[in-house]
């Protein structure tokens, strides 16, 4: 995937775009010089075929990727997203940041991430389940609970977990159900797994806003993307008193000055495809009044807080000199490019970056990767307790370093983590390679 904007200076790879971040935080870490290379590359990357017998009795031939990052600090981690637009460039971007995320949250993760390009709303749930087992049958040499561990992403979810799992579990002739996390409660999920995204970032903001003087009564929210992450945190919102002003789907939006009933529109919207359908052929129509909107519109309205929870590349230079909203708490993975970052920064809008916002669900999978592992399940309350705990806890050691170098919070969460990884690199010590000679 390329950036192209006319804007940005030329079309550069989601990957290149992604590890300039790095570059960033520099200035304000010690980190040795060798440790710094080995961050600027993936540790392994893994494209495979994948035969699918589809039900019309045609056989057709998938692409899938598996990337692991960085493994330093632990197993590679990360999701598997099924989408078009999935490709090498864009599987490395999202372990990268994986591999960043685990470290800010100080998990025993590396980064890791793999995908599948397809429509998944063109195959049907058998064609999903034979494609989902072909892809682990494809990757089975490459990850295991101590080697690199799955889970959901975007168009994935705990159903296609469990197939996974299972196919993992039937090629090792042994129940692994540590190889995946995300899965159904009653193959070894964990409790609050399904809404820990969103409870993450719920976490994150109402730690950060009070900072801010920033009630929850007087704060207008856009959000954009209404799936499992974008809809829990909207109406996690509009419960604690938030005015949720907007929502949007892959089909457009819907505003409402006056605020939206958002637990009315994620149970039409479950019956419905879309969020725009259902606002205009069912009852929720009638509540308030509302304005259809386009995605992009939503990026430019008028609120406190702009919640890009859908895809990457959202806010971008060409647009970034028009979002008007004094806070971006990003959910979506690498929502903005690097080149809207100084314009937003101009502006006085405060990011709170992807890697911090939505940690919540490598949280809450690294719960139930110990759950698997000690055979002992938590209740909701205990994960919700230590979810809670570790968010607050490394949102405001980020802050602490945005405060004391004066920094943005995206540099301060890089600079973060990477100090964890550099420490984590450098006690590996030197067995890998020789300096100068000097053996
Ligand atoms: P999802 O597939 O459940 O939802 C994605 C939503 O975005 C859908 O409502 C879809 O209609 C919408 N969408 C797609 N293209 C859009 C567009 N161009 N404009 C507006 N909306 C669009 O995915 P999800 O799990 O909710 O993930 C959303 C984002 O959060 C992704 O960037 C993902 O990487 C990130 N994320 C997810 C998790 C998790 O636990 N699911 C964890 C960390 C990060």
């Amino acid at each position: 995937m390329t950036i192209e904007s006319p804007l940005e200076k030329s079309p550069v790879s989601l990957f290149t775009d992604a590890s300039s971040r790095l570059e960033m935080a520099l200035k304000y870490v010690n980190i040795s010089e060798d440790a710094l290379k080995r961050l600027k590359y993936p540790k392994a990357s893994l494209s495979v075929s994948i035969p699918v017998r589809m039900d019309n009795g045609s056989l057709q031939v998938f692409q899938g990727y598996r990337v692991r990052y960085d493994d330093t600090r632990g197993p590679g981690k990360g999701g598997v997203r099924f989408h078009p637009n999935v490709s090498l460039d864009e599987v490395q971007s999202l372990a990268f940041w994986m591999t960043f995320k685990c470290a800010l949250l100080n998990l025993p993760f590396g980064g890791a991430k793999g995908g599948i390009t397809l429509n998944p709303k063109a195959l049907s749930r058998q064609e999903l389940e034979r494609l989902s087992r072909g892809y682990i049958d494809a990757i089975a040499d490459f990850i295991g609970p101590d080697i690199d561990i799955l889970a959901p992403d975007v168009y994935t979810n705990s159903m296609i977990m469990g197939w996974m799992m299972d196919q993992y579990s039937i090629i090792q002739r042994q129940v692994s159900p540590a190889v995946v996390t995300g899965k159904p409660l009653m193959m070894g999920g964990s409790q609050g797994r399904n809404t820990a995204t969103a409870t993450g970032a719920y976490y994150v903001i109402n730690t950060i806003l009070p900072k801010f003087d920033q009630l929850p009564e007087r704060t207008t929210v856009a959000i954009q993307g209404f799936g499992k992450v974008g809809a829990v945190l909207a109406e996690l919102l509009c419960k604690a008193g938030y005015k949720v002003v907007a929502v949007s789907d892959s089909q457009g939006g819907i505003y409402a000055e006056t605020g939206l009933d958002i637990p009315n529109i994620r149970r039409y919207k479950q019956q419905s495809q879309s969020i725009q359908e259902l606002y205009c052929n069912d009852t929720v129509c009638d509540i308030v009044e509302h304005e259809i909107i386009s995605n992009e519109d939503l990026l430019k309205l008028d609120v406190d807080v702009l919640i890009p929870a859908a895809l990457e590349n959202q806010i971008t230079a060409a647009n970034a000199e028009q979002i008007q909203a004094q806070y971006i708490f990003e959910v979506a993975n690498g929502p903005t490019t690097s080149a809207a970052d100084p314009i937003l920064e101009d502006k006085g809008i405060y990011v709170f970056p992807d890697i911090l916002v939505n940690a919540g669900g490598v949280t809450v999978s690294y719960f139930e990767w110990v759950q698997n592992r000690s055979g002992l399940y938590w209740t909701l309350e205990e994960v919700h307790q230590r979810l809670k705990e570790r968010m607050v806890e490394e949102t405001e050691q980020t802050w602490n370093v945005a405060q004391e170098f004066s920094i943005p919070m995206r540099t301060a969460a890089y600079v973060h983590g990477l100090h964890r990884l550099g420490e984590a690199l450098d006690a590996k010590g030197t067995r890998d390679y020789y300096q100068n000679g000097n053996h």
